[in-house]
């Protein structure tokens, strides 16, 4: 036995087993004591124990795992009350910078807008495609990024190559991606709260649904509009700020407006568009990512029918709502991106077409242009 009982105290006094002397020399433990034990100091030894000691020493060590239960607990809570605190005051931070960054971002926003609009609100861009096999030569050329000369074949002219300047011209070698690279602009310009439209224009096989809509390999500006807003809003969400994107699409056959998303259930509202006095109610369908908005233009396109002789008579209006919210200057803005394929030119004006018929389709443009602006 290495202790013996006396007097129901237990009694050390045995060769051998002496109590712990406090040296931090001492590099072996069998038992040690939490509260004297440091982190990073080296466990001691106390005492040997014999088996028939074990229940004794376990009620003991019972009453200091308790009591150094009770010891964490408080630590714990004094912590927890620690962080709180500074989460408060972390926010509270937040929120005061925010308020001093607001209004230096709506001048950004506002200068960045000049900046685009500075040589007027309209932009014309023109895109040639590839020519087919079976086209022929080529009678345009490009002389610059800003011109683009057609050989009128007018041989009655002296000069019969005239030149068309525009804010930039793509030749056919010219890829979406690099396409998008001028749209860039104009889908933040969109987000900062001001409404932007873009119309695809030209003949049937010019290259407009190409252009708009691309491919699944070889994306159009529909997709890629709006992975751009979408990242750019990501980046300029704060915890107290935050976008959010829904999508029209509609399509405008003999002057009549057909709506191309379905009315379900859990929809949004329907959405207004257009003057008080002149207006259409179009379903309108929440977009969270990037994967959601081809889905809702796969349905809507799906709804259009697979006509291509339609398409050329047809317009295609996909437009982009956004809307954002700010708790702490209290800011909603509300802005559209319209992104629109119309119908074959060739369809819309003809050389002999009467007044009546060109008056109808400067008709149609100016509503289309009332409603997106
Ligand atoms: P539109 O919509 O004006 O009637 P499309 O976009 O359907 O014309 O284009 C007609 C054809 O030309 C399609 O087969 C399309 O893939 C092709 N095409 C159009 N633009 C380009 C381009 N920039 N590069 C390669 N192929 C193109």
């Amino acid at each position: 036995m290495a202790e013996q009982r006396n007097n129901n105290r237990w009694n050390w006094e045995v060769s051998g087993f002496e109590p712990r002397k406090l040296s931090s020399s001492s590099s072996t433990a069998s038992s040690f004591d939490h509260d004297d034990y440091k982190p990073g100091a080296p466990l001691v030894r106390r005492y040997s124990i014999s088996a028939a000691s074990a229940l004794a020493q376990s009620e003991l060590s019972n009453h200091s795992v308790t009591s150094k239960l009770q010891k964490l607990k408080d630590q714990v809570k004094l912590a927890r009350e620690d962080y709180l605190e500074l989460r408060q005051e972390a926010n509270q931070f937040a929120l005061e910078t925010q308020a001093r960054i607001s209004p230096l971002i709506n001048e950004k926003r506002r200068l960045f807008n000049d900046l685009l609009t500075a040589k007027g609100n309209i932009k014309k861009y023109c895109r040639a495609r590839p020519l087919f096999e079976d086209e022929g030569s080529s009678i345009v050329e490009y002389p610059d990024d800003y011109n683009i000369r057609v050989n009128t074949g007018d041989d009655a002219l002296s000069n019969p190559k005239k030149d068309f300047e525009l804010d930039r011209v793509y030749g056919p070698h010219v890829g979406q991606a690099e396409l998008f690279r001028d749209v860039q602009p104009l889908v933040q310009s969109a987000l900062d709260g001001y409404n932007v439209s873009i119309f695809a224009y030209g003949q049937t096989n010019s290259g407009k649904t190409h252009t708009m809509e691309g491919s699944s390999h070889d994306r159009g500006l529909y997709a890629r509009s709006f992975e751009e807003l979408f990242d750019l809003a990501n980046s300029d969400s704060t915890s107290t700020s935050r976008f959010k994107f829904s999508v029209t699409v509609f399509e405008l056959y003999n002057e009549q407006i057909r709506d191309l998303l379905p009315e379900s259930g859990d929809a949004l509202p329907k959405i207004r568009m257009g003057s008080p006095d002149s207006f259409v109610e179009l379903v309108q369908e929440k977009v969270d990512n990037p994967l959601d908005f081809s889905k809702v233009l796969k349905d809507a396109f799906q709804s259009r029918g697979n006509d291509p002789s339609k398409f050329n008579v047809s317009h295609l209006i996909i437009t982009i709502h956004i809307c954002y919210n700010n708790l702490i200057t209290g800011e909603n803005t509300y802005s559209k991106l319209s992104l629109v394929d119309l119908a074959g030119s060739e369809g819309l004006i003809a050389e002999d077409d009467s007044s009546e018929r060109v008056t109808d389709l400067l008709h149609v443009m100016k509503s289309l242009s009332r409603m997106f602006g």
